[in-house]
């Protein structure tokens, strides 16, 4: 089972970002690079915050192995309900 990424869309995490409580997973985010429980507390950063500085950096893949073959950051973005 795969979760999906609040950030970028991904749905390719191992856990959920947080759980019934609210605790992180501490898990990166093999797309945008986000890390559930450090980069939404320690830098302040909301979602939308690093979104947009992932996007303004070429939305790179913080593990290119994890880049699907026919990957589209459109159709990505759409599973989180943002068009470009
Ligand atoms: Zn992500």
């Amino acid at each position: 089972m795969s979760h999906l990424c609040p950030v970028c869309g991904y749905d390719g995490l191992e856990a959920p970002p947080y759980d019934a409580k609210g605790n992180p997973s501490h898990e990166i985010c093999s797309c945008c690079g986000f890390e559930f429980g450090y980069d939404d507390q320690s830098q302040g950063d909301s979602f939308s915050d690093y979104r947009k500085k992932w996007l303004a950096e070429g939305a790179k893949w913080f593990d290119p192995a994890c880049k699907p073959e026919n990957w589209s950051l459109k159709e990505q973005l759409k599973r989180i309900g943002i068009q470009r």
